[in-house]
């Protein structure tokens, strides 16, 4: 079952849990108040609710919310004709609307059969002064003190606003994570975790915009005779070094933002001031480390050690190169690098 099924079963099962206990505090109530035809009625809500937990477990998930919608307002105006408007039951109007909402978001992430939310909220928008009609027009059969009405009034608001405040928060903190896990995605490589192609243009775009680009350096680096360890030791190997290379450069970036730009390149762009053009600080300084860290690592896939190295082509940014212009100057020292027998910094 998919997770999105899995968290709307969950939250069906904890919704009709609340609301059943509601009925059976409502029944004692009625009870103890004797208004022996909402008895019944809140036997039938019961009833319906104890079913309504199969409905879940079978996941006919949109007759549930069409038959609790359905007994909500029938129970509501049910109860505003014998004990009439002042006893706080047309509140549920509301609660009922935020758990319409909330879980046609969760049907729609589900591919579920959704309920009309806009049928639904004209239902309860005529539905309201509907009841407030009843009312006047129907004379209550049962007349309950003022105080029980107003004892009543609170706990139906409490308990209503209580529910529709738990759908909001639910609602607006997963649209949150969800929204925030998209852009993850969309911007992030899977398999290394670093940042995309697809981010490092957009980023490299804004710098030029907004910063003074002399201070920038991009590093290109390429692993070496990567296609060998994948022919060697598989492709699961290769993914371990890939991933395990991305954790190193991630590791000795110094500030500078690192890109897998695809395959098994990588790309490192960032600020070095002025007067580190060489010596620790300094990007060539930066990229060396770099380059020693992963010679030096102890890679290992199932028991069998791998010779891993890199070479990285560093540009500083020139007076009016444009983004691929840069790259490309990168591209051209990494292949030198590539030239003149690999494992090494081209500056
Ligand atoms: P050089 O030293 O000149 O860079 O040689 P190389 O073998 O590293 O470069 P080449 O471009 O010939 O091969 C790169 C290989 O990287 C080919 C491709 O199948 C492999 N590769 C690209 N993406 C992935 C990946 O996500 N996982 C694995 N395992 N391999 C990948
Ligand atoms: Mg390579
Ligand atoms: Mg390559």
């Amino acid at each position: 079952m998919s997770e999105n099924k899995i968290e709307i079963k969950s939250f069906l099962y904890l919704g009709n849990a609340m609301i059943l206990t509601v009925h059976v505090f409502l029944l004692l109530f009625f009870a103890v108040t004797r208004v022996t035809p909402m008895i019944f009625v809140n036997i039938g809500s019961l009833l319906t609710y104890a079913v309504l937990f199969w409905i879940i477990k079978w996941e006919w998930t949109r007759m549930y919310i069409v038959v609790t919608l359905a007994e909500i307002i029938v129970h509501m105006l049910l109860a505003i004709a014998h004990v009439g408007w002042g006893c706080g039951f047309q509140y549920y109007f509301f609660g009922a609307m935020a758990m319409v909402f909330y879980t046609d978001y969760f049907y729609a992430r589900a591919k579920l059969k959704r309920v009309n939310t806009m049928l639904f909220s004209v239902i309860c928008a005529a539905a309201f002064p509907g009841a407030l009609i009843l009312s006047h027009i129907h004379v209550q059969d049962y007349v309950l003190g003022e105080e029980i009405a107003a004892v009543l009034t609170v706990l139906n608001a409490l308990f209503m606003f209580f529910f529709a405040v738990v759908c909001f928060w639910l609602l607006v903190s997963k649209a949150t994570f969800y929204e925030n896990e998209l852009t993850r995605q969309a911007t992030h490589d899977k398999l290394t975790e670093l940042v995309n192609r697809n981010y490092l243009i957009e980023y490299l775009q804004r710098i030029y915009e907004e910063e003074n680009m002399a201070e920038y350096w991009l590093a290109m680096l390429d692993i070496d005779d990567f296609k060998k360890i994948n022919d060697t030791y598989g492709h699961n190997c290769g993914d371990y070094v890939l991933k395990s290379v991305a954790a190193l450069i991630a590791e000795n970036s110094c500030g500078m933002t690192p890109c897998r730009w695809g395959g098994e390149e990588f790309i490192l762009v960032g600020r070095m001031a002025e007067h580190r053009l060489q010596g620790p600080g300094s990007a060539s300084f930066v990229m060396e480390k770099l380059r020693r860290a992963v010679e030096k690592y102890d890679f290992r896939y199932e028991n069998r050690e791998i010779s891993v190295t890199v070479t990285i082509g560093l540009s500083r940014y020139e007076q009016g190169l444009g983004v691929d212009e840069w790259i490309n100057a990168a591209d051209t020292k990494l292949y030198q690098g590539k030239q003149s027998g690999k494992n090494r910094l081209v500056v």
